[in-house]
């Protein structure tokens, strides 16, 4: 008798430890559910680039890659096992691929809706073009790690590939200086090449531009004339002086603010033309362009200043100004919002009503416009910029509308890379759902 009140006992402890299991598990489930249903209202749930697809049969429903991703609600757990939340917002670096304990994760780049552009490369990071090479996120792959290894390994096969001695001229142009186009550099310089980077913006890439700090380095990675970096969960900071370091301790400097305009066929090799009017002849180019592009610019005088920025970085930073931010999507918009919190934001679109933005967007800009953080100026257009003013053209102005102004933030869009690419006549293709998985070491 006694034996089985205490078999019963343990029995209903373990029902009701199982009940309780099911219980959570549905509950989490529920609210992973209204997340997708809220994700794809918002627009959020079809990824637009490097994303991962799991596999729901080999699944086993740990949640180790919902606990690697930084990002916020990229991922839950369904019933079914781990699901895409709000995918658009992936970045695409791969945490989750190396954190599932059965490889159950794929990184792939596109959806069967959404394609995306890549150009042509070989097996050796050569384009359709003899003599321009592609490495990094622009050939498809991202992160960062990746970045390096193909900036080494593209490097590793011009100079395979064979450079004539005594041209005039470069042996090797790199464009772009973010981790693919640092590695390659420094790979350069460690072969003695005669080569120079060049860079729109400044030294880093995309990573200098992350709007958070913290960055996630799953393996380690060795940079040339460096050694291994073994970072894990690392800072942009910790890694900007890495690169930094590596560079000026081998005297190797990156011509910045210089963008790349066109690529054009010359005497054997190619003619780079840059923003600033400079050309420069190489034998070979090595595109390390990335995917994101080159910002727009309004060409209004004044708009070449150290105040006018074209993306926004760590807002919490800035206080107290009078900021004008121009442009009407998402990124437009969001700048305002963040910046309104403690300063004073005048946001200039040259359309009349913000028609382009997330739901969730025109809800919350609505509420800042309301309560007085961010004042709307529609139908209008920057004239020009000085020290102490920017001048607004448009409805409801009489001539001129000179505001006080300390900070300009101009979100007029882009030309995406694939433009340039065309240029330099490198083919694309529209992936649909293309496989990074065998990459992506
Ligand atoms: C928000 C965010 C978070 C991320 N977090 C991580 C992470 O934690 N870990 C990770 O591994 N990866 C992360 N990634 C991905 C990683 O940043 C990219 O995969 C990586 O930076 C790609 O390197 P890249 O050198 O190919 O290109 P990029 O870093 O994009 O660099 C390309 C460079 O080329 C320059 N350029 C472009 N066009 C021209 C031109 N015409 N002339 C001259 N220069 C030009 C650009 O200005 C840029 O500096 C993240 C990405 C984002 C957006």
């Amino acid at each position: 008798m006694e034996e089985l009140i205490i078999y019963s006992i343990v029995l209903g402890v373990c029902a009701t430890i199982v009940l309780y299991y099911i219980k959570s598990v549905q509950k989490s489930s529920r609210k992973v559910a209204a997340k997708i249903e809220k994700a794809k209202e918002e627009g959020l749930f079809e990824p637009v680039s490097l994303h991962p697809v799991i596999d729901l049969n080999t699944c086993i429903k740990s949640g180790a890659c919902v606990k690697a991703c930084p990002e916020k609600d990229i991922l839950g757990i369904l019933k079914g096992g781990g699901t895409l939340i709000n995918a658009s917002n992936c970045v695409g670096h791969g945490a989750c691929f190396h954190a599932c304990p059965v490889e159950a994760i794929t990184l792939v780049i596109g959806t069967e809706k959404r394609g995306v552009d890549l150009p042509h490369v070989s097996e050796h990071y050569e384009s359709n073009v003899e003599g321009i090479y592609i490495a990094g996120e622009l050939g498809g792959m991202g992160l960062i790690k990746n970045s390096i290894e193909q900036g080494v390994m593209a490097v590793e096969n011009i100079i395979k590939a064979g450079i004539p001695k005594g041209d005039n001229g470069y042996d090797l142009i790199i464009v772009g200086a973010g981790p693919a186009g640092i590695a390659a550099t420094l790979t350069a310089k460690k072969n003695g090449l005669k080569f120079l980077t060049l860079e729109q913006d400044t030294l880093g890439g995309t990573v200098f531009t992350f709007p958070r700090s913290k960055i996630v380095m799953t393996s380690p990675v060795e940079l040339p004339l460096y050694g291994k970096m073994r970072l894990y969960d690392t800072s942009k900071q910790e890694l900007l002086d890495i690169w930094n370091q590596a560079l000026a301790s081998n005297g190797i400097q990156i011509q910045e603010q210089t963008k790349v305009e066109a690529i054009l066929p010359h005497d054997g090799g190619f003619n780079v033309l840059t923003i600033n009017g400079e050309a420069f002849w190489t034998k070979n180019v090595l595109l390390a362009i990335g995917r994101r592009g080159t910002p727009r610019k309004l060409g209004v005088p004044g708009e070449i200043s150290e105040k006018v920025a074209y993306r926004l970085l760590e807002p919490e930073q800035i206080e107290g100004k009078n900021v004008l931010v121009v442009g009407g999507g998402d990124s437009a918009v969001e700048a305002a919002m963040l910046l309104g919190v403690q300063n004073n934001v005048t946001l200039s679109y040259r359309n009349e009503k913000l028609s382009r933005i997330k739901p969730k967007n025109r809800d919350n800009i609505m509420a800042a416009i309301e309560n007085g953080q961010v004042h709307p100026r529609f139908n209008t257009n920057v004239v020009r910029i000085t020290s102490e003013k920017v001048f607004l053209s448009g409805e409801g102005i009489d001539g001129e509308l000179a505001l006080d102004n300390d900070l300009v933030y101009i979100f007029a869009g882009g030309e995406l890379p694939t433009e340039f690419l065309q240029k330099a006549g490198i083919e694309i293709t529209k992936r649909f759902g293309y496989t990074m998985k065998k990459h992506a070491k």
